[in-house]
């Protein structure tokens, strides 16, 4: 019972409560989520862990700085609408954040608990407010003030903008090059770990707000900044388009058939339905043994999208060992247990084609770890001589990305040699008085509540501006 004559005392007893999962052996057969979440009787034992720190690290180690010990408390209480307006101060994506964020290095990452046992389940605790949305308190709308903003981008940014924006008055437009909302949230994401119905909800609440979405819209080529404020009589734009561009290995036989990068074969999946072809129109090809190369979280959303499609045996070859690899732990710990084998220290050489063309191998180098690099890891270094083929009839790279090129087309700002905006870090401005930008555009490839967060700095600023408050 954390109260004690009037006063929380955490229960410190108590182990961490287990994620409620499918088992490994089932679920790496289909897209169901993996994870169910906490039920209320998990949410508040697990809450009672909580230790109310008065300094707490928690939130400092969370990007946005939730008030994470108020709406644990909440939840202990059973006032989980009252908990879920303690994040909504903060955050609109609790359910989104709370199943994607890289916790073990944010919130729980700082979590006192953690240091003599397990820290408190923040991400779990969190999801489990944000798949309530129906307790929490209804949003306070300013009168319309007349101003129109035009929102490039539906992923986490764009649309945490375009709903701040919304409630303070502003005439929203977003345009989305898809045919459907959300970013990577829907076409990078599976299924299996956020349920489109998650994202769908969130973009569904903004159209309730009066937000308008404009799809298969590709801003750059169907207008530029200038077009859209000149003639088409935007006050202002943020721009949030991502970068979604893969990274070449620039390695002979990357053409090859069978041969893909992990933001196509996970969109041809995710957003296109390949895996029910031919009841939906996009193929893909199902690989029985898959070998995909990176270490974060796109490679771990290929290998378990390879096991669902069929795949008898997946292995994820990364050049430096699991220790390094950039992906949520949870990610790593769920791919092994579906039956992935994780090949450390090997770096792709050369894809080598089969008699029909397509791929039916890679030759790797095998690498063992010198010096640390700036990243401040151990930097991969190749053993001279040491290259081994491993067979394979799909490869997937996902080594990384880089910016989108329509920042360039869309125009009016200035961008950094490699192609991204160059934007204030605080409030989103850009070099266009105009123009503000957020997300992975500005920052590089990055994560779900960095970018939403950067939507929230830059629409409280464009408020401000656009409203003639700014003081300046
Ligand atoms: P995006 O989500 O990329 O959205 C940009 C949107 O802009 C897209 O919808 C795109 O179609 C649209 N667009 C682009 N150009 C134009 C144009 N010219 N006109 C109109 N629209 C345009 N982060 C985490 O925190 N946790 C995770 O577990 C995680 N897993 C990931 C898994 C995958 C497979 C990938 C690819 C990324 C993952 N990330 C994860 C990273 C995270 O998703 C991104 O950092 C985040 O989505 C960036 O948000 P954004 O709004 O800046 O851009
Ligand atoms: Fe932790 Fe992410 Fe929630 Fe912040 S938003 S408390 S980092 S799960």
């Amino acid at each position: 019972m954390p109260e004690v004559n009037g006063r929380w005392v955490a229960d410190m007893k108590a182990p961490r409560t287990p994620d409620n999962e499918e088992p490994a052996a089932e679920r790496a057969h289909d897209f169901r989520p993996v994870d169910k979440g906490f039920t209320e009787e998990m949410a508040v034992a697990e809450a009672a862990r909580c230790m109310r720190c008065k300094k707490p690290l928690c939130v400092q180690g969370c990007p946005v700085n939730i008030n994470i010990p108020a709406f644990i408390e909440k939840i202990y209480e059973h006032k989980f609408g009252e908990g879920l307006d303690i994040i909504h101060e903060q955050s609109m994506l609790p359910a989104i954040c709370g199943r994607v964020c890289p916790q073990e290095t944010q919130c729980e990452g700082k979590c006192i608990r953690g240091v003599k046992s397990q820290p408190v389940a923040i991400g779990q605790l969190e999801r489990f407010l944000g798949d309530q949305p129906e307790l929490a308190s209804k949003p306070k709308l300013a009168p319309k003030n007349g101003k129109k903003v035009a929102v490039i981008g539906s992923g986490p940014s764009g649309i945490t903008c375009a709903g701040e924006l919304a409630r303070n008055g502003f005439d929203v437009t977003v345009f989305e090059a898809f045919f459907t909302g959300g970013g990577v949230l829907v076409y990078g994401i599976p299924e299996f770990r956020l349920p489109k119905t998650v994202v769908k909800r969130e973009i569904d609440g903004l159209k309730d707000l009066g937000v308008k979405f404009q799809f298969n819209s590709v801003m750059g080529n169907l207008a530029n900044a200038e077009e859209l404020l000149g003639e088409k009589g935007f006050d202002a734009i943020y721009v949030a388009t991502g970068a979604g561009l893969p990274k070449l290995l620039n390695i002979p036989g990357e053409n090859l058939p069978n041969v893909f990068f992990a933001n196509e074969y996970l969109t041809r999946v995710n957003l296109m339905k390949a895996n029910k072809f031919p009841q939906y129109d996009t193929p893909t090809k199902h690989g029985k043994h898959v070998v995909v190369f990176g270490g974060g979280n796109v490679a771990m959303d290929s290998v378990r999208t390879a096991l669902r499609l069929g795949a008898e045996e997946v292995t994820l070859c990364y050049r430096r060992t699991e220790a390094e690899m950039p992906a949520r732990r949870a990610e790593v710990l769920h791919a092994k247990a579906e039956g992935v084998k994780i090949h450390e220290l090997v770096s792709p050489l050369e894809f080598i084609a089969g008699e029909d063309g397509a791929v039916r191998a890679v030759k790797v180098q095998d690498m063992e770890l010198g010096e640390p690099d700036a990243s401040g890891r151990r930097r991969p270094v190749p053993i001279e001589g040491a290259i081994e083929e491993i067979p394979c009839d799909v490869a997937i790279s996902a080594i990384g990305t880089n910016a989108n090129p329509f920042a360039k087309k869309i125009g009016g700002m200035e961008l950094n040699k490699w192609g991204y905006i160059v934007a204030d870090e605080e409030t989103g401005r850009t070099s266009n008085p105009k123009i503000w930008a957020g997300g992975d555009i500005v920052t590089g490839a990055a994560t779900v509540i960095l970018a939403m967060g950067a939507g929230k700095k830059a629409a409280a600023d464009m408020t401000k501006v656009l409203l003639g408050e700014d003081g300046e």
